[in-house]
């Protein structure tokens, strides 16, 4: 007999880590590299005191991480999503929802991972794409809808990044918890994903004092509901899966508020989200009973997303700079304890 693996053995996650490439910047103010990947799955971290220290390897603090896969600077687009997220495509074309979410601080790449450029895009286009190709492969009788959804969690507020306006109610009923008056709009080609999810971008939150920055306190989500027939011998089946991709708020703050708890309200609310996350994360991973959903919008509006079986994947975006040693090494952290 088959041995039922579903019930009480927690649920696992599989966590990558993505290092992008120097920036300009980083390169002009001479910064050195601090983090290696090896084979594909390792990382070491290290910190050197001088550049001379740096040229003669003499390290002051460093560590090793294992990951289901780690992927270096040059790593395509297109690779990172075949490895992180078309399993997780499978997985919603059979009809069980999943979630794949960018972690990391401010500029270390997630939005690059999830949205990417024109010239290439990133695993948000990709994995329409993919949809759309093995539907149309599958679907018994060509037809099949594919509905978006893009919202952004905002200081525990939740407002529709296709139709942007006041803020959205959540509201629960059999279906679940949703967002009432969110846009569900029906795309019909690939093509069109990109302009619509840039011009979503576009309307994400930004600081007052940084206007044509995106709040590394915003928090965007991409829902893909799609649902087409597929035929056995004898019956048409409907089939209907969930896709999230989240691009998380920048995860510094989330350190900022973990460690001084009297904050501002903003602070502590983004803060909410991402710590509600990693809460419910860790609740998955133990395989606790209970997981803590309702402590956050971010994670009510998951709930049906998040956990079971390997339907939930981690990137983690790092820096190579050694200016960004701290936030890489919590971000490692954090990677570390979600496996
Ligand atoms: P975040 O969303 O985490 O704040 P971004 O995705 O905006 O960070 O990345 C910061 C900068 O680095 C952007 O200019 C982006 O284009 C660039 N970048 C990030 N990852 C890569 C990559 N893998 N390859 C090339 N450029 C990248
Ligand atoms: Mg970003």
């Amino acid at each position: 007999e088959e041995l039922e693996t579903t019930g009480d053995m927690g649920s696992q996650i599989m966590v990558f880590v993505r290092l992008r490439p120097m920036g300009k910047k980083e390169d002009e103010t001479g910064s050195r590299t601090c983090v290696r990947i090896v084979n594909k799955r390792d990382v070491y971290l290290t910190e050197f005191a001088s550049e001379t220290d740096y040229l003669r390897l003499k390290r002051v603090r460093g560590r090793h991480f294992c990951f289901d896969a780690s992927f270096p600077e040059s790593t395509s687009q297109q690779e990172v999503y075949s490895t992180t997220t078309a399993e997780i495509v499978e997985g919603v074309l059979r009809g069980r929802n999943g979630s794949v979410f960018c972690y990391g601080a401010t500029g270390a790449g997630k939005t690059y991972t999830m949205l990417g450029t024109i010239e290439n895009p990133g695993v948000m286009v990709l994995a329409i794409k993919d949809l759309f190709s093995k539907i149309r492969q599958r679907s018994f009788d060509g037809k099949h809808s594919v509905l978006l959804s893009y919202l952004e969690v905002y200081n525990e507020t939740v407002r529709d990044l296709l139709s942007p306006g006041r803020p959205l109610v959540l509201r629960e009923d059999k279906q679940g918890i949703t967002a009432a008056g969110l846009t569900q709009y029906r795309a019909y080609s690939t093509d069109e994903v990109m302009q619509l999810l840039l011009q979503g971008n576009r309307n994400r939150t930004t600081e007052p004092t940084r206007v044509n920055e995106t709040s590394s306190r915003s928090h965007a989500i991409l829902q893909v509901v799609a649902e087409y027939q597929v035929k056995d011998s004898v019956n048409v089946i409907t089939r209907v899966g969930k896709l999230s991709l989240i691009d998380l708020a920048g995860s510094e703050r989330a350190l900022a508020t973990d460690l001084r708890t009297q904050r501002s309200i903003e602070g502590a609310n983004i803060n909410r989200s991402l710590l509600a996350l990693s809460s419910c994360i860790n609740a998955l991973v133990e395989g606790k009973k209970h997981i803590p959903y309702r402590n956050s919008k971010l994670t009510q509006l998951l709930k049906d997303s998040l956990g079971g079986p390997c339907n939930t994947v981690m990137i983690a975006n790092i820096s190579p700079s050694n200016l960004s040693f701290n936030e890489t090494q919590n971000t490692l952290h954090w990677a570390d304890r979600a496996k």
